[in-house]
């Protein structure tokens, strides 16, 4: 019996417009009794074929479209097809010349839902983040070995987002060589240690690329970096010639790993305090002292993991925005950013003007911010963007 899904009346819209998530309210039907990661024919309550997607018997998320193609096998040939189209992607994006780590694959907007790949030079980080990818995980890799400059391939499928999905959190080494305890990323002149096996994400926070190498106003400033993991906007304020940065973060780890950074780069000792602490409080500790930066970054961990948790998150934002604005010197810049998927940029954009309006600051935008290219959106699927940032010069 062929593995099916029929969706309820009228439930198909969103799946004509290319959209490639079907949620377990949709689905009128199963039949075929399909397995979790099984690949199944999607079709609408009047029975036209609209989809072929991996099925997830225990998430909300119930299934995920591979392809809108009817002519299209889910097989080796499909992955192959996938992996190369996200190559090409990127070497057209021409990252070599800044960066040796990028994003190979980034889920649905490279038709590869649930699976992310990042490329450390010679190495790859691989996520499988749902049943789908899980199942096709031999596939994916086999498509990735195809490349001989791969050495080695290490999974990191230790993020939540399997638990929804039923899935345990797996590490470790899936072939070749292991990667080196850490790597040195080279990044628009800045080189980074990434610890790939127990770092945060796959490592390293990519997606920052762009948005860390546009910081002309760090020049002579006096740099506040909150959230600040392995250093990477400090660093960059550094490079770009600051007189001081301030990094705070609640991990000694990735203080520590901040610190052997700036040794890396031969910036002076002096220029850098390393501050463990709640950036919530420091925030107000530095307040209470009347401390004042030319700079203020503030990069925090996703504050909502769903639209629900969007109103709480929403006062963390407006709490640490209203801080950051109030130890902003007039004339200085306030860089700010949200990971939140839930949250829009729109949405941002209100809260942060909020908070610098309580804080008695008019803000202008000098740019809006996003993911880093290689970690694209497509407008068929509006929920791949989750990062949204904004630099404001503030009077
Ligand atoms: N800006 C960084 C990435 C920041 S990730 C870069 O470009 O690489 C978010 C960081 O916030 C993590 O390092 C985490 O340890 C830290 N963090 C989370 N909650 C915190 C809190 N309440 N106070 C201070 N740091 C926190």
């Amino acid at each position: 019996m062929p593995k099916e899904i029929i969706l309820q009346k009228g439930r198909e819209r969103s799946l004509l417009r290319r959209h490639p998530w079907i949620f377990d309210g949709a689905v009128a039907a199963v039949s075929g009794a399909p397995l979790p990661g099984d690949t199944v024919e999607v079709y609408s309550f009047e029975g036209n074929w609209l989809a072929r997607a991996s099925y997830s018997p225990v998430s909300k998320l119930r299934a995920r479209v591979w392809t809108f193609d009817q002519a299209e096998p889910i097989d080796q040939e499909f992955f192959n097809r996938r992996i190369d189209a996200a190559a090409a992607y990127r070497s057209r994006l021409a990252l070599q010349n800044v960066t040796n780590a990028w994003r190979l694959v980034h889920g649905e907007a490279d038709g590869l839902p649930g699976c992310v790949i990042d490329r450390y030079g010679d190495f790859v980080v691989c996520q499988f983040l749902c049943a789908g990818s899980e199942a096709a995980h031999e596939m994916i890799l086999a498509a990735l070995r195809r490349d001989s400059s791969i050495r080695g391939i290490y999974e990191r499928s230790d993020t939540d987002a399997r638990e929804r999905d039923g899935l345990k959190s797996r590490c470790g080494l899936l072939w070749g060589e292991e990667p080196p305890e850490l790597f040195a990323i080279r990044e628009n002149g800045i080189s980074f240690l990434a610890d790939l096996r127990t770092g945060h994400k796959t490592g390293f926070y990519l997606d920052q690329r762009d948005n860390r190498a546009s910081l002309p106003f760090c020049h002579g400033a006096d740099v506040l970096n909150c959230f600040c993991y392995t250093g990477g906007f400090g660093l960059r304020a550094a490079y770009e010639g600051a007189k001081s940065v301030t990094q705070v973060d609640l991990s000694a780890p990735a203080l520590e790993l901040a610190r052997q950074n700036a040794e890396l780069n031969g910036f002076y000792d002096s220029l850098f305090t390393y501050t463990k602490a709640d950036v919530f409080e420091q925030l107000r500790r530095f307040r209470d002292m009347g401390r004042q930066f030319d700079v203020v970054v503030l990069d925090p961990p996703k504050f909502a993991e769903t639209p629900k948790q969007l109103e709480k998150a929403a006062r963390g934002y407006k709490d640490i925005n209203l801080l950051g604005a109030k130890l902003t010197r007039p004339g200085g810049f306030l860089v700010t950013f949200s990971c939140s998927g839930a949250m829009t940029p729109e949405l941002f954009a209100k809260i942060v003007g909020d908070a610098a309006r309580d804080a008695g600051r008019s803000a202008r935008i000098v740019r809006t911010m996003g993911q880093a290219p290689d970690h694209p959106v497509t407008l068929d699927f509006p929920e791949g963007r989750y990062l949204t940032g904004l630099q404001l010069s503030l009077s």
